[in-house]
Parts: C-alpha cells; structure tokens; sequence
C-alpha cells in the first residue's frame, strides 16, 4: 500500500475530519464526483440520467457499514427497501448493493438473514426484467461463510439473490463452481480486504487469478444455466481480455455486464458502452459520504485535486 493511500485511508477514519465533511454534505466536489445523491430520490434521479443518456444501468447502495445499534441496522435496511420502492416507480432496475454487517450480521445472524430476506423480497417484482437483484458485497473472512450460506438460503427460497466473490481469494474458484450452475447474478472483484494467510499476493498474481475466475465464469455450463457473470473492475487491460473469452465463448454481450465504482473512470464505462456492451454502475447515496469518497482518493494519485479542493475552498 502507498504512503498516499495510507494517508487517505488515515483521513477516512479521522472522527473529526469526518464530522466536519459530513456537514458539508453532498455540495463538495469530493462528494459529488463520487456519491450519487444526498437521499435516496437524488440516487434515483442521477441513475435515471446516466440510464437516458448512456444507457449505463446502477445498483444503488446507502452509505452505512459495520453496525450493530439497532436503529442505525433499521436505517440501513430502510433506505435499501427505499431504494427498490423508487427504482421501481423511475421504471429503472430494481437493483440494489448490500453489505451484510450494514443490516444485522454485526448484532445477530437471525436479524441479518430476516433483514437481507426483507430486501430481496423487495427486489423481487411480479414481472421481472431479468435484471432487478439484491447483490451481497463480499466483506473480509470473519463474514465470508455467512454471506456465502445466505446467498444460497436466498437462491433456495427463489429470492433475487446476488453474490460478490473476490478474485484475490484462493479458494474463490471452488466457490464459483456451486454459483455458475445457479440462476444468479455474481460480481467478481479483486479484492479490497486483502488477508496474507487467504490471498493471492502481488498484481500479477491477483490479475491472473482474476482472468481465471472470468474464465469459469464464461464456461458453456454457465451460459446454459443463465448465470449472469458480473465482472466488477476498472481495469481495462483484463476487461479486453474477458471481451475476447466471451467471444472465442459464445457470449452474447447482454448475457454478462461490466460494473464501476461510480465516478471512477467515467471515460471507460462509456467507452465500453459505445462497444454495445452492458454497464452498471455502483452507486452510493447518503450522508456519510466522507470514508467512502476519501478510499477512492487513495485507490489513484490523480485524485488529489479533488480532495485538496474539498479540504480548502469548496
Ligand atoms: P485496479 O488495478 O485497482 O485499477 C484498474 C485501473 O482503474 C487503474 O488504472 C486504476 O488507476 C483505475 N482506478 C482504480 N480505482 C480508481 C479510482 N478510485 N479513481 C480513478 N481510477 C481508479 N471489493 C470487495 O472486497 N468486496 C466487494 O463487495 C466489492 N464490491 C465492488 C463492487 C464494484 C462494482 C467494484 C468496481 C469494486 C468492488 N470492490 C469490492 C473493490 C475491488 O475489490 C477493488 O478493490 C477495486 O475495484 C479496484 O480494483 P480494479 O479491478 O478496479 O483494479
């Protein structure tokens, strides 16, 4: 990790800095660039505009990690049923990120299940389009097998049920293999909770791991099973890779999708979009913007504008 990231990720949790950003709320360029509304109705506002414009579809996602108070538990599973309510009534994919210790899971595993349960089902519409899902994030192992045994609860009570799994896992191809034979969506990342004793260590490492898992992911099995492989990356060197598999594969471009933070390389999502390929976006509203947007500052140097900006005048 660089000595920029680790001052941002420094900044991020700095109570009082956050206090004081927090105030400014969603006016700050740092905001702005990397959130997609203050409240759930300027969520749905921006992913409408970026659905008309560039055809780029959104998976919205409020702001709030690792509670345990219950009423902050409440609060996030509320905006998340929000969330589905008015994506539904902008005509937009009812299509939601959730991290389970958001909704129960750092209090007690039955409350997390029945309030992921709660979600889904808000998800999930009479008529569907194929596309309306709650995705789980994939947080760092204390979570991982519990997230992973509710993805399948879900699947198995016919709840709309995604899966985040993480390239940099050495374990994730065995995980893969149970998915592609579901009717599910899942996101491949590479990673943002790297653990030495689990992990595959180093880019060129993680890349490859990351081509691989892309790899089961385009097999025949998983087109025939309609699986929906989500390959959830800014890199455009392994996206040209993966366009090139699911061609040699068969892959219709609408049978799989391309998903960025929102904000982080906007020139790339389009680019991609002017190819006629599926887009989504990761979108984060609310208020406690400031971890959030300060992380991505850390993830490329060439941010820094940004948060200087915000730390000076905005
Ligand atoms: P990188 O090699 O980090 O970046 C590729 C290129 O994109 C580089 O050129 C880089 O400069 C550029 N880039 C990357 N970040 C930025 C930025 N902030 N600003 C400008 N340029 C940038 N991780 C988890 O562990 N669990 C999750 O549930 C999870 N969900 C995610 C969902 C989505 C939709 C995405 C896109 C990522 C998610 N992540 C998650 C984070 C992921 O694991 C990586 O840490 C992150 O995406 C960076 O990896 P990358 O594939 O973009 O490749």
């Amino acid at each position: 990790m660089s000595m920029f990231q680790r001052t941002a990720i420094a900044l991020a949790r700095s109570p009082g800095v956050g206090r004081a950003m927090r105030a400014m709320a969603a006016r700050t360029s740092l905001a702005a660039r990397f959130v997609g509304g203050a409240d759930v109705d300027a969520a749905v506002r921006t992913a409408a505009r970026l659905r008309e414009a560039h055809g780029i579809r959104a998976s919205l996602f409020y702001l709030g990690e690792y509670v345990d108070d219950p009423e902050a538990i409440e609060l996030n599973v509320a905006q998340a049923l929000g969330a589905c309510r008015a994506l539904a009534l902008a005509g937009l994919d009812v299509h939601v990120s959730v991290d389970p210790t958001a909704i129960g899971y750092m209090r007690d595993d039955a409350l997390g299940r029945d309030n992921a349960r709660r979600i889904a089902l808000a998800a999930r519409r009479t008529v569907g389009l194929g596309r309306d899902w709650m995705v789980l994030d994939m947080e760092d192992s204390s979570i991982f097998d519990r997230t992973c045994a509710l993805h399948r609860e879900l699947l198995q009570a016919g709840l709309p049920a995604g899966l985040t799994l993480q390239a940099q896992r050495r374990r994730t191809p065995q995980d893969l293999v149970w998915a592609i034979r579901q009717r599910t969506s899942l996101r491949l990342v590479k990673g943002a909770f790297p653990e030495r004793a689990l992990d595959h260590a180093g880019r060129a490492r993680i890349d490859q791991a990351y081509l691989d898992a892309a790899s089961i992911m385009l097999s025949r099995e998983a087109l025939e099973s309609g699986f929906q492989p989500v390959f959830g990356t800014h890199d455009d060197r392994l996206a040209g890779a993966i366009l090139e598999l699911a061609r040699e594969r068969g892959w219709p471009p609408e049978a799989f999708e391309f998903e960025m933070l929102y904000g982080v390389r906007p020139d790339w999502q389009l680019a991609l979009r002017r190819l006629g390929y599926n887009v989504r976006v990761y979108l984060p509203f609310g208020g406690d913007w400031w971890p959030y947007a300060v992380r991505r500052v850390g993830e490329n140097p060439r941010n820094a504008w940004l948060l200087a900006r915000t730390l000076t005048s905005d």
